[in-house]
Parts: C-alpha cells; sequence; structure tokens
C-alpha cells in the first residue's frame, strides 16, 4: 500500500499517522513535543515512528508532509519563527533535515495552513474551488484555498484572518496590537468576559465554572446552554465579532465555503445564528448569499490528513506547492 505521512507539529504532542490518497488515516501515533524539543530530536523521533507505523502496515512511504506552528519560508523549506514552541527554531531546514531520516520527500508548512488544505480536501471544504478555513482557540488562524491552490503570499504568511484589524481601539491582542478580531472571539477574549459576568452576579456561571475546577470556553457554552443569559450574551457577541471578521474575508475573497474548525467552533449552535446575521449585516449581498459556513469535518485528524496532502500536492505540482 502507498501511503503519505502527515506530521501535525504542535506546541504539546507532535501528532502524525500514515495517510492513503484518498484521506484515510491507516495509522497514527502521538510524540511529546516537550521530548522532541529540538530539530534533530524531532527529525529522529518523527522518521523512526513514520518507519515503524510503515512496517507495522506493509506500506511504502512516498512523501511527509509537516505543519508547523509558526511562519514558515516555503520556498527554502525553512522555519522563519515558531510559536508556542521552546528552543532554537529559527532558520532551521526542517524538511530537509527530516528527509534525511526518513529517505523520502519532505515538505513543511505552516499548520493551518495544512488543516485548510486537509478540510479542503477531504473535509468540510470539498467539492469548492475556493474556500477558507477559520479556526478558533487560543489563537485565530486561517488558511486559504483558492482556485484549488493554497494561498501563501509573498513570504508565506497569509492568511492570518485572527489579526485582520476589526476597531480602531479595540480589546489588546496577543499579537500586542488594538482591536485584531482574535481579540474579540479567542478563548482569552471569551473568558475575559465570563469573569466579568461572574463579578456582575452570573450565578449559573460561577457554579458551573467551581464545579468544573475552572473557567474555561466548554464552561462558558455549558452555562448558556443552562439559560445563564450572561454567558448567552457572550456567545453572542462572539457570533457577532466573528460574523463582522467573515464579512470582511467575504468582500475580498468571494469564497464558496468557509469552514469552523478549533476548540472555541465546538461551541458552534451558541454562536452561529448570530454570527450569519452579522455577515449578512456586513457584507455584500451577493458573495454573502454566495458562500456557506460550515463546521469542520475532520476533528483532531485534520492536521495529519492536511500534511499529507501537502506532500501529495508538491508531488503533483513539481515543484513547491
Ligand atoms: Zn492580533
Amino acid at each position: 500500500m502507498q501511503v503519505w505521512g502527515g506530521v501535525d507539529f504542535g506546541g504539546t504532542t507532535i501528532k502524525l499517522g500514515l495517510v492513503t490518497r484518498q484521506g484515510r488515516v491507516i495509522a497514527r501515533t502521538t510524540l511529546a513535543t516537550r521530548q522532541h524539543a529540538d530539530p534533530d530530536a524531532f527529525a529522529r523521533g518523527v522518521a523512526s515512528a513514520l518507519h515503524r507505523l510503515s512496517r507495522a502496515h506493509r506500506a511504502r512511504l512516498l512523501g511527509v508532509g509537516v505543519g508547523a506552528p509558526g511562519l514558515i519560508d516555503t520556498t527554502r523549506g525553512c522555519i522563519h519563527r515558531l510559536t508556542n514552541v521552546p528552543g532554537g527554531w529559527r532558520g532551521v531546514r526542517l524538511g530537509a533535515l527530516l528527509e534525511r531520516r526518513v529517505r523520502c520527500r519532505c515538505v513543511l508548512d505552516n499548520d493551518v495552513n495544512a488543516v485548510a488544505l486537509g478540510e479542503w480536501s477531504f473535509g468540510a471544504g470539498r467539492g469548492t474551488r475556493h474556500s477558507v478555513y477559520v479556526t478558533l482557540g487560543t489563537g485565530v488562524g486561517g488558511g486559504i484555498v483558492l482556485n484549488g491552490r493554497l494561498v501563501r503570499g509573498a513570504i508565506g504568511s497569509a492568511g492570518e484572518v485572527g489579526h485582520m484589524a476589526m476597531a480602531l481601539n479595540g480589546p489588546r491582542c496577543a499579537c500586542g496590537r488594538l482591536g485584531c478580531l482574535e481579540a474579540f472571539v479567542s478563548t482569552a477574549a471569551i473568558l475575559r468576559r465570563a469573569r466579568r459576568a461572574m463579578r456582575q452576579g452570573a450565578r449559573v456561571l460561577r457554579s458551573l465554572a467551581e464545579r468544573a475546577g475552572g473557567l474555561t470556553p466548554e464552561v462558558v457554552a455549558r452555562a448558556a446552554v443552562a439559560g445563564d443569559q450572561a454567558a448567552r450574551g457572550i456567545w453572542r457577541e462572539v457570533g457577532d465579532a466573528l460574523g463582522r471578521g467573515l464579512a470582511n474575508i467575504v468582500n475580498l475573497l468571494n469564497p464558496e465555503r468557509i469552514v469552523i474548525g478549533g476548540g472555541v467552533g465546538k461551541a458552534w449552535r451558541l454562536f452561529a445564528p448570530q454570527m450569519r446575521a452579522s455577515l449578512r449585516a456586513h457584507a455584500f449581498e451577493a458573495p454573502a448569499k454566495a458562500v456557506s459556513v460550515v463546521r469542520s469535518q475532520l476533528g483532531d485528524r485534520a492536521g495529519i490528513i492536511g500534511a499529507a496532502v501537502l506532500a501529495w500536492e508538491q508531488r503533483r505540482h513539481g515543484g513547491m506547492p
């Protein structure tokens, strides 16, 4: 059987697996990032795990894709900067380093770009030519597929939808700037609003947070489902800001589909109605009617599948994808 390796390089874990050309993950495993937190240890650990899985499944590895969290120079196959991963990775040609160990072509790209490509190929973006993926969580990221190709831009940084400037004097974003979309809809933004609501007496929210041993977006979602008005209001605000952000994307790119993923995306039912209303209110009518906004489908396999797609896309296009 012919397979591609997909490697989803995260701040806590490295998820990797073998993926068929039909997008099926036939085997997967996880490595702890802190035990592979320098380039050599990463390449050694990933290569040995991929070889072990290939042998166990009598599969032939044709190529490997790696999605890494940060700014990637895809023309040179090297890391410009990683987020949430300690150690010296700057300037490391991770693709080439891994290639020497796995003995097949290795491609490196941004992790959210990989997921965007995975959802477009085998998930919620399937069947479209123009699709945008947006992930909601600790950070807010995105990946753009236009005319069936990933859009990377001049230096590989395209798709940073979380840092679209939404408000002139908005809340402070994790990137240091004011009023980014992320500052309105990220985990931190939701928790900031929830803490304020608890100070103002949101009782259901407070008791659920105490029972759960802390405040998380899931707790805010449960409080909203249980009828807590403040919690419901928080999700409406998330939907409102997100809808405005999506309206910018719709006006700028005219996609057929927008796929929403990430941990916060799981509260879909709570923010989607307001998100759709806000999108309709802020985007031009024709492109707003032409776009469908849907939930991601691949779950935690998305990073592995998307990274594998990176590998065979490059093969198909005979150069950097
Ligand atoms: Zn920002």
